[in-house]
Parts: structure tokens; sequence; C-alpha cells
């Protein structure tokens, strides 16, 4: 009976042995459930601006850069691999100026300096990131261990009237266009051009760029265009369409993201939102009405801040941003806001109409996810709320590259 008195023990020592055991065995973590989707699926996101950052010469793609430092942008090579993210569409993005033959020409030539600095970036860094103009590419990129880079247009403008300049962007690497930005153009009207607030919609113009896009294997991207401007190019192409960077209306009313109407009409149509990164378009905040003065007064003393050109003067509007962020910080929307978009559109047209565009470097970013580098956490969140393997992958870029390959297939290519 003396010897009672070691079971004490002899239990201790089997709980330890028996839980190491299980320790053994415990399921990988989110994390590392995440890090082995990305692994094996192909990601995409639809836009970014980062184009402009690469005409700057302060500012390298190949070194890494210390988020919680200004100037350090969303994206570059290192974090995209940090953050599992495989290829990227750089926007070459114009804003809209007037609608005449110099204003024209300037804009083409300003795209085209973005779209051969991307290429350029491309050829840099070669051992890291290669130029992609199909799916099959970065699906070769990718086993090959590089990131890969698409290019996108962000504004038909720089086309001006001249159909033919579709083919010259397209024999550049550029894969969309985005038909207008914030204000109307001569393919189509925006949603968000307030000083013109009649909507028109799609052009004859615009009708023939539609076509001319389906004919080479452009994809058509209807994101900043308005309503009727995308209820008209889906009347008007052959092909599945996209939008490579909003939201849903319904989860956040703001006129750039879509309706359930047109998440309805787009999944017909057989294309695919790729949902934005966006603070504004992602949750609607409580209104600080200094905070709104002091940001219009901003923009009235150096007009929208991504289109300044100057450096100095650039870093001087951003600074004063900063000061006013500060003073009135906002509420910003978490990963866990983003992805009830992807629930929304998910519920109300299921999981083949859905994707992801950030809009990095040009106002996306949320909490938890505010450069590439933490891509990897929306994989967690979508884990966590019982998405497949399977859906993820469709997320991460099987929907957008079926509707790539789609596009291509009409197009004869
Ligand atoms: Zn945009």
């Amino acid at each position: 009976m003396k010897n009672l008195r070691f079971f004490p023990v002899i239990g201790l020592v089997l709980t330890v042995i028996f839980s190491s055991c299980t320790v053994a065995k415990t399921p990988p973590s989110v994390e590392e459930k995440a890090r082995e989707l990305h692994r094996t699926m192909l990601t995409v996101d639809t836009h970014c601006d980062t184009a402009m950052s690469l005409l700057r010469s302060d500012w390298k793609i190949g070194e890494r850069h210390d988020p919680a430092q200004r100037g350090s942008g969303k994206i570059d090579l290192p974090r995209m691999k940090e953050g599992g993210l495989d290829a990227e569409f750089f926007a070459a993005f114009v804003g809209q100026g007037p609608l005449t033959p110099e204003a024209y020409a300037k804009a083409k030539d300003s795209a085209l300096r973005a779209v051969a600095a991307v290429r350029k970036m491309t050829q840099d860094h070669a051992s890291l990131i290669g130029l992609a103009v199909d799916p099959a590419g970065a699906r070769r990129l990718k086993k090959e261990g590089k990131l890969t880079a698409f290019i996108g247009l962000e504004n038909g403008y720089p086309i001006g009237r001249d159909l033919s300049l579709i083919k010259l962007f397209y024999d550049q690497g550029v894969r969309y266009i985005t038909l207008c930005h914030s204000s109307d153009n001569d393919i189509c009207d925006s949603a968000t051009d307030r000083r013109n607030p009649e909507d028109k919609g799609l052009s004859e113009f615009g009708r023939r760029v539609v076509a001319e896009c389906n004919r080479l294997g452009m994809i058509v991207d209807i994101s900043h265009a308005s309503e009727k401007s995308f209820y008209d190019v889906i009347a008007a192409s052959k092909t599945p369409i996209i939008a490579s960077h909003s939201s849903a209306r319904a989860v956040c009313d703001n006129p750039r993201n879509l309706t359930d109407d047109q998440l309805r009409a787009l999944a017909r149509n057989g294309g695919v939102i790729q949902i934005c990164f966006l603070g504004a378009y992602v949750k609607t905040s409580p209104v600080i009405p200094e905070r709104e003065k002091a940001l219009k007064e901003l923009e009235a003393k150096y007009g929208p801040v991504r289109e300044i050109r100057d450096d100095a003067v650039r870093a001087k509007a951003m600074a004063e941003r900063d000061a006013i962020n500060k003073q009135y910080p906002q509420v910003r929307p978490t990963v866990a806001d983003l992805v009830d978009h992807i629930d929304h559109v998910r519920k109300v047209v299921g999981i083949d109409s859905v994707g992801i565009g950030t809009d990095f470097d040009g106002g996306g970013g949320v909490v938890g996810c505010d450069d590439v580098s933490g891509m990897i956490h929306v994989t967690e969140e979508l884990i966590r709320r019982g998405y497949t393997d399977k859906e993820i992958a469709k997320i991460w870029g099987e929907n957008f590259f079926r509707v790539f390959d789609k596009i291509m297939a009409v197009a004869g290519k």
C-alpha cells in the first residue's frame, strides 16, 4: 500500500506523455492551412496602382519596405512573397482630362510610360518576376517559383477616339481596359461624375471599343462605370466582363459598388467581381464634419493627391493628409468587413463570380490586410468562416482565370 503514493507521480508522467502525443497530432493552425493553400493555388490581385511608384526614382520594388513607414507603398516583390500573392495586375492609370486631341496624345504617352515601367521592372527583376499576357503564362511562372506581373489600363481615355490604339496597348502586353475612371469620357459614363449626373451609359464609340476588345482578347473592365454603362456593356459584349476592383453595394452603399441586380447580371454574363479593399467601398464610416472640411480644403489646395506628379509636392500633401488623419482619426474597416462582401456575393449569385482586386497604392487597404504582405489574413478569415479549399481557390484566381481563358478563346487566341 505504501507504493500508492507514487500513483499521482505515475499519473503525471502518463499525462505528460499523453499530452505530448496529442501535441504531435494537433491539426495545422489556420495560418498553416492558409500558407499551405497559397503554396498550391494560383493567386491573383486584379488591380493596384503601384505602376505609378515605378516611375519614381526614390522607390525600388525589389526592396522590402517597412509598411509602417510613410511612402513605403503597399506592394513590393519581397512583400508579395510574404503575403502569398503570385500575380498582380499593375494598372497604367491615367486621370480623366479634357476630350481634345492634344490631351488624348498626352494621356496616351503617360499610359505608355507606365506600361513601359512595368515591362522594365520585369526585366530588371527577371529572377523574381515575369510578365504574363495570359493565364498559362502565370501558371508557368508559378511552377518556376516566380511572381507574375500582368498589365491593365485604368481608364480608356488614352485611346482617345482612335480604336487602333487598343491593339497598340494589347501589343505592349495590356490585358484589360477599365473603360472610364471618376468622370465620363468618350467611351462611357462614370459612376462618380458629379458635374454631369445624367447617366448616358455606353456611347456609340464605346460599343466599338467593346467589340474591338472582344476581337483582340482584351478584358473589358467595368469598375468605375455607371449603372447604365454597366448594363450597356453587358448587352454589347460577346464575352464575360470583369469589375477589377469594386465591392457589393448592399453591404456598403457607394456608387463604385455593384447592386445585387448588377451582380445577378454579371453572373449570367459569366463574369466576375473582384472585391476592392478601399475603405469607403468596404464599410461606411460615421461622418466627422471637421475631418471632411479639412480634407476638402486639402483637395482644393493640391487636387487629388495621387495625381500629383511632383515628388516634393506629393510628399507635402501626404504629410498634411497624415496630420488630418491623426487629428480626426476614422474607424477603418477590417478583413472581416471585407470578407462580408465575399459572403454577400456568394449568397446572392454563388461562389463562381467573386475574386480579389485590392486597389493597393490607389487607396486600398483594411485593418489586418493593409498591404500585400497581409493577403494571407484574408484566406485565414475565409477558412474560419468555413469556406472550402476549392471555394478559396476560386476566389483567389480560378474564377478570374476562367473569364480570362474564355475571353481568349472567343478571340481565337
Ligand atoms: Zn480605380
